[in-house]
């Protein structure tokens, strides 16, 4: 039975479907579409697991999104896409490496 309780916040409320974790703050029931916080999931030993899992997946898809604050200075188009990687010597800091969604033009800049 204490497993059972301590497991209670991944299912939904309403049908006892296990939920999806759409992003670190919710989760979704993908059968009914109810909705739990993370707040008030967060506290709960059984949680860090899954945590680590989501946030890792979050990070992935951050460096796939555009910046805008960089334009292309090829065509000046702001539809840049660009990932970051840390260098391994630490003096040598993070190279971030861009491309133009407009005319493919690649470079990199370090930061
Ligand atoms: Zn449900
Ligand atoms: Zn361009």
């Amino acid at each position: 039975m204490a497993f059972w309780q301590s497991f209670d916040f991944l299912f939904c409320g309403l049908c006892g479907t296990l939920l999806r974790f759409d992003s670190v703050r919710c989760a979704t029931c993908p059968l009914c579409g109810f909705k739990r916080k993370a707040k008030e999931i967060a506290g709960k030993e059984t949680w860090y697991s899954v945590d680590v899992e989501v946030e890792s997946a979050l990070e992935e898809v951050a460096m796939e999104r555009p910046l805008l604050s960089t334009p292309c200075p090829k065509c000046g188009q702001l539809k840049v896409r660009y990932y970051s990687r840390q260098m391994r010597s630490a003096d040598e800091g993070q190279t971030v490496f861009n491309e133009c969604g407009g005319c493919g033009h690649n470079w990199s800049e370090n930061t």
